[in-house]
């Protein structure tokens, strides 16, 4: 694959959740050219065969495109969901009794006319115990168990908060310990389904402790691995247990939506600053989800307050912020991921370095890495390098870079589209494809000057950085400034 970079991208990388509104390869490369790096499918909703479908659509658009696309799949996890309701809705009204049942298969009204719900998680009743807050309909309706039957079948709430349910809508037990695995049986199908078919990140939902990320990976593994393990931070666990988890993972999301239910949602914002600066010191990057541009699902124009969400989400140190309903289902897709990116363009400028260029004694990379990466930055900035060029095997040379949040873009350069399509969820860097069989330094950074200035990216007196290794899969401890002379326009 040709890399063929769009014009001045965002440094901060945009998910977009597919959906409905997003369903045809056409519409992706749409959304490609307004600035998405990488593709949600969200597993919680669809088949095997509408999954299928989605990522043959962002192959065939990211071909189109000529630039490398992540595809993050969202693995439902153990989310549990009301049962079908009589009339898919149901209003509640304050202090009023409703029973959650483990018996029946849809809600009706018990004998005394109380309404009955289901859900998808079987020993729900048995786990809850009296004075247990149920959530439903994203937090907006709250119920408290008062009693539980003697025989363990039903358990008896008040309505709290009033509202409206519907069928299938999520079920949350803020502070209540479940023993339900963090994957359920169709959870792992999809997971060895991704690995087998090259999706890069895996999204473990409702994840609550770091054995949960291993035993994905252990399925990466088995299925022949690649494949990226996201972990969602929801839960109050998952908060306590972060370090671990931050360590254990190779990605992060603030995933805000379940998040905000399951722990108090005034406290959100402080929560998203702390596992961002946790995922910087263990440079693992981090995405920043849910509700970001939620308005736009409707409208052309975001609030003041969305702007603001996303340029504090940059400003708080995100790679990537993504959208959810705004890009699967809203009426403005495109407009909506155009906005992120000029929101991001705006913001950028004002990321300050100095809050991240630093040596991180947690970092997992190899200490002389870590050391020389951050010096590239600084050698970068002092002899104002257009570029730096980081030729890497795995990516983890460009993410090393990327955490320093150099304001000099990084070109990550590698012959591995699986490296390249990893590399597209990392601040700041430019995943761009070397013809195979280049290793020499001096030969990848002709091969990127010329065409670069081909391009009109660089003209003579640009000075590029290159950081390399012996080869490409070596300790990369190499640093050469080139500055870009009229001769090296020779085009061969
Ligand atoms: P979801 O995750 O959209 O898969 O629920 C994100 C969130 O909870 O914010
Ligand atoms: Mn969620």
């Amino acid at each position: 694959m040709q890399s063929n970079a769009i014009h001045r991208p965002s440094r901060t990388k945009i998910v977009a959740t597919l959906g409905p509104a997003s369903n045809s390869s056409e519409m992706v490369l749409k959304l490609i050219l307004a600035g998405v790096d990488i593709f949600r499918i969200n597993a919680a909703h669809g088949t095997a065969e509408t999954f299928a479908v989605m990522l043959q659509n962002v192959r065939q658009a990211e071909k189109n495109a000529g630039v490398p696309i992540g595809v993050l799949m969202d693995l439902g996890g153990p989310k549990i969901r009301l049962g079908k309701l009589p009339g898919d809705e149901l209003t509640l009204n304050e202090n009023e009794a409703v029973r959650f049942s483990n018996l029946v298969n849809e809600a009706r009204k018990s004998a005394a006319g109380i309404p009955i719900l289901t859900s998808t998680y079987e020993p729900l009743v048995e786990e809850l115990a009296v004075g247990d807050r149920i959530l439903l309909a994203d937090g907006t309706v709250e119920l408290r168990v008062t009693e539980k039957s003697p025989r363990g079948d039903w358990a008896e709430c008040l309505v709290v908060q009033p509202g409206t349910i519907r069928s299938r809508q999520g079920v949350n037990l803020p502070g209540v310990k479940l023993s339900v695995p963090a994957m359920l049986e169709v959870d792992r199908a999809n997971a060895a389904w991704a690995v087998q078919n090259g999706v890069n990140f895996l999204g473990l939902s409702f994840v609550r402790h770091a054995s949960e990320i291993h035993d994905l990976k252990n399925i990466i593994q088995e299925n022949g691995g690649g494949t990226q393990v996201v972990a969602k931070i929801e839960k109050p666990e998952a908060v306590e247990n972060l370090v671990e988890i931050v360590e254990a993972t190779d990605a992060v999301m603030v995933a805000r939506g379940d998040l905000g239910v399951e722990t108090d949602i005034a406290n959100v914002p402080v929560l998203q600053k702390e596992i961002i600066s946790i995922c910087h010191h263990y440079r693992k990057p981090v995405i920043v989800a849910t509700q970001m541009l939620e308005s736009m699902t409707h409208h052309n124009l975001p609030t003041r307050a969305e702007v603001a969400d996303v340029a504090n989400a940059i400003l708080d140190g995100a790679d990537a912020c993504m959208l959810s309903g705004e890009s699967a289902v809203g009426e403005y897709p495109v407009e909506t991921v155009q906005m992120m990116h000029r929101i991001a363009m705006g913001t950028e400028d004002y990321v300050r370095s100095e809050d991240y260029a630093f040596i991180s004694e947690n970092s997992p990379f190899d200490p002389i890495l870590e050391a020389t990466a951050h010096s590239v930055c600084e050698l970068a900035e002092n002899v104002q390098a257009k570029y730096i060029l980081a030729a890497t095997g795995t990516g983890g040379t460009a993410l090393c870079l990327s955490t320093n949040r150099c304001p000099v873009p990084i070109l990550g350069l590698s012959h591995s589209l699986e490296s390249l399509r990893r590399m597209s969820l990392y601040w700041g860097v430019l995943p761009m494809t070397l013809p195979e069989e280049m290793q020499d330094p001096t030969e990848i950074m002709r091969y990127v000057i010329t065409l670069f200035q081909k391009q009109g990216f660089l003209t003579p007196g640009d000075r590029v950085v290159l950081l390399t290794g012996q080869n490409l899969d070596s300790c990369h401890n190499a640093i050469v400034v080139y500055e870009v002379e009229k001769t090296s326009l020779r085009i061969g």
